[in-house]
């Protein structure tokens, strides 16, 4: 008997889209918006989400009021608070998946492995772990904050407990009475610790750096406001207007003048004065930089949660994981049953860059060796029609991600729309368009509170320099963005041959 095995099948595509959180969500509704219907969202989840169905350990909610944290154009009246918890979240993407109907655009379970560039068929050969793609337009919504960072502790592989990191949360596991360390103080830890505490039997906080904390004015909604925004959308859309302002102000404080942010430093410092009464404690939660350096976190619980008498702050520095226990440099060793990681995520070292290979072979992540260059976070020379959604410089800590991700399909679009109204086969980005961008976040990172704030932290890559912020006001970054820069591309038609960006 003889047997024959078929070549693999590759679908063909106009456009694919990697991921499926807000950004790759907007993309695909932006997408119908226009008409192109010959598109494909490869997702490695098995739902749309992306971080909202990533992060639901105890605890995660929305840093950013939900009313300002969503699509513009997908105003949900119905939040039940006016900051949401990750579970309405969730279902407030799935519901606009549904709305907007891109659910059938997806493929789940399709991890992509690799993205490689056929300059001479003029298209992007995407495998995933749920088969071959050939686009002609990739567009990458991979995530900044998608892949969870594990530190690199001595003897930590050694560990018998449960080793559990909050983007990966495991809800099958009991934390009931256990002797629990949680190591890092980021905007992860301060959700999860007051959420597990008052359950465990200890926890002990793993702090390198204390993060600056303000109130959270977070409440219910009420019925009377949901109605009126259901009624009348150009209310919730005031509102909307309203907080997207007041955050603008604290660019002015975090970018220009320092000064202007010694009132929300005095208000954090309030606040822990207030919630932490031991002098010992209080000392060892108070920064030693300059608020905003770091991003500013929110909790009402945080304090009471590590000043708890089953709590303790552990500054003293990790110095080996044992299989039953973590110990500190002091020498005290903590028995330990699991280990919470709130360490965060790949940032400036993104895992998609290093899948994805431009005309000469190189992946991203080769070609950002020496930094990460785009031009407006989006285009790269070298890697003809490719964009990036939350590429380098679009990250944003003081308002919602949602305002940036918005700009940035836009731009996608008037992209793709240019490249159809002139017939064309490519449009790549050039070297001198990047330079000039780099030059230009350069030049307004200079004398900002993340380079100037006397602390380290994942917005600087290892060269010091900011890679990941948008350095300005975000309404700077949207009329950046408005409009294609036509003349910073190279279009090459149909059928003529691939001329090269220079
Ligand atoms: C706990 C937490 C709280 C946050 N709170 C706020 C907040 O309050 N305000 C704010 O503005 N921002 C917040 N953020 C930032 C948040 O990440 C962004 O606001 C936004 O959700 C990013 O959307 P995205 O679609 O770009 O990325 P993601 O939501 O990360 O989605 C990326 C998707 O790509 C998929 N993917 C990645 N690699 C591949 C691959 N190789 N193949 C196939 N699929 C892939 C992932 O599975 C994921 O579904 C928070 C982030 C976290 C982690």
């Amino acid at each position: 008997m003889t047997s024959t095995t078929s070549p693999p099948i590759t679908r063909e595509v106009h456009v694919a889209v990697i991921g499926s959180g807000f950004s790759g969500l907007g993309m695909a509704i932006q997408l119908r918006r226009q008409g192109i219907e010959d598109f494909v969202v490869l997702e490695r989840g098995d739902d749309v989400g992306g971080t909202w169905r990533d992060n639901s350990y105890p605890g995660a909610a929305c840093d950013v009021q939900s009313n300002l944290y969503s699509f513009s154009f997908a105003p949900n009246p119905d939040w039940p608070r006016t900051y949401s918890e990750q579970p309405e979240i969730f279902a407030y993407l799935r519901d606009v998946a549904d709305r907007y109907d891109v659910r059938a655009k997806h493929v789940f379970g399709a991890e992509v492995t690799a993205a490689t560039w056929d300059d001479a068929a003029r298209r992007w050969d995407v495998e995933t772990t749920a088969g071959s793609f050939r686009a002609k337009v990739l567009v990458s919504g991979a995530g900044a904050l998608a892949d969870p960072s594990y530190p690199d502790i001595p003897g930590i592989e050694s560990f018998a407990g449960t080793v559990v990191h909050t983007a990966r949360w495991d809800h099958e596991h009991d934390l009931d009475g256990e002797r629990v360390a949680v190591i890092g103080t980021g905007a992860s830890a301060i959700q999860v610790v007051p959420a597990i505490q008052p359950r465990v039997g200890s926890v002990a906080v793993y702090q390198r750096t204390p993060p600056w904390v303000i109130p959270r004015g977070d409440r219910p909604t009420t019925a009377a406001e949901r109605s009126l925004y259901r009624r009348f959308p150009a209310v919730q859309r005031a509102v909307r207007g309203a907080l997207y302002a007041g955050r603008e102000f604290l660019v002015l404080g975090m970018t220009r003048n320092r000064r202007l942010l010694a009132p929300v430093q005095k208000l954090a410092r309030t606040h822990l004065e207030r919630q932490v009464r031991d002098p010992q404690l209080r000392a060892a939660l108070t920064p030693d930089y300059t608020i905003g350096c770091k991003r500013i976190l929110i909790s009402n619980d945080w304090y009471p949660a590590v000043s708890a008498p089953n709590a303790e702050v552990v500054t003293a520095g990790i110095a080996e994981i044992r299989p039953h226990s973590v110990v500190t440099r002091d020498g005290v060793e903590r028995p330990t049953d699991t280990l919470v990681l709130a360490t965060g995520f790949h940032v400036t070292d993104l895992p998609i860059a290093h899948r994805i290979r431009g005309r000469d072979g190189r992946t991203l992540a080769e070609v950002w060796s020496e930094g990460m260059v785009t031009n407006r976070g989006a285009a790269v020379a070298g890697f003809p029609n490719l964009f990036l959604l939350v590429g380098p410089n679009v990250g944003v800590g003081h308002t919602s991600m949602v305002y940036m991700i918005e700009s940035q399909v836009a731009y996608v679009g008037e992209a793709l729309r240019a490249m159809a109204v002139e017939g064309l086969a490519t449009l790549e980005t050039t070297p001198a368009a990047q330079e000039a961008y780099r030059e230009l976040v350069a030049q307004r990172s200079a004398g900002t509170v993340w380079l100037g704030g006397g602390c380290g932290s994942w917005y600087l890559d290892e060269h010091g320099h900011n890679t990941t912020l948008w350095p300005d006001f975000t309404f700077r970054f949207r009329r950046l963005t408005r409009e294609l820069d036509r003349d910073n591309y190279v279009g090459t038609p149909e059928r003529a041959p691939v001329e090269v960006a220079a």
